[in-house]
């Protein structure tokens, strides 16, 4: 029988993150798209970002049939964090702007870039990309690159910048918890096996 889970933050019961995740205010919003074969990778960090930003949401799937409506929210100027040849560097947002919905797409390289070939609309917005991102806290999964971040550490990077008078480090409290604990897990001697 599976361990019951907590239907918010999907953790077993026993380790129900909730606690931890905080209710962040950001004037810039936050418009997770997640590829369904993320949803049960057992650090689903796009989900604790949704969940400790109240400007946020998440959406899954692979052809997003409202996007045109989400993109066009009023108030908000779209833009796509993915790398591009057009991609501008994230800088601080000031009071005249008018804030960002930055929409993040969440999943391996390989599903990002399949979301922008079956969504135009997601390929054709304004790139931005994060500059100066501090190394992943991210000691699992073996990233693809040396700034490879997970996506919740990418949207914290990402809202810091852009409003740097405010800050999110709050966010990374439920992800540091589940790292911990998934070393813990694991073993100690594994960890230093494998990741050292
Ligand atoms: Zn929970």
């Amino acid at each position: 029988m599976p361990r019951a889970r907590c239907e918010r933050c999907l953790r077993p019961n026993d380790h129900c993150l909730c606690a931890l995740i905080p209710s962040l205010d950001s004037r810039t919003r936050v418009l997770i798209l997640q590829h369904p074969s993320e949803v049960n990778h057992a650090l689903n960090t796009a989900r604790l970002a949704a969940l400790g930003l109240k400007n946020a949401e998440l959406q899954r799937g692979e052809v997003f049939e409202d996007l045109a409506q989400w993109l066009s929210r009023p108030g908000y100027r779209a833009c796509l964090l993915f790398p591009g040849e057009e991609a501008v560097a994230l800088i601080a947002s000031s009071a005249d702007d008018m804030p960002l919905l930055l929409v993040v797409p969440d999943g391996t390289w390989r599903k990002a870039r399949k979301l922008l070939h079956l969504n135009p609309l997601l390929a054709a917005l304004p790139r931005v990309v994060l500059r100066n991102a501090p190394p992943s806290r991210y000691r699992l999964r073996k990233a693809p690159g040396p700034d490879a971040l997970s996506t919740l550490e990418a949207i914290v990077h990402g809202l810091q910048t852009l409003e740097p008078a405010k800050s999110f480090e709050d966010l990374l409290r439920p992800f540091d918890a589940l790292i911990d604990g998934q070393i813990a897990a694991m073993g100690e001697e594994t960890f230093r096996r494998n990741h050292s």
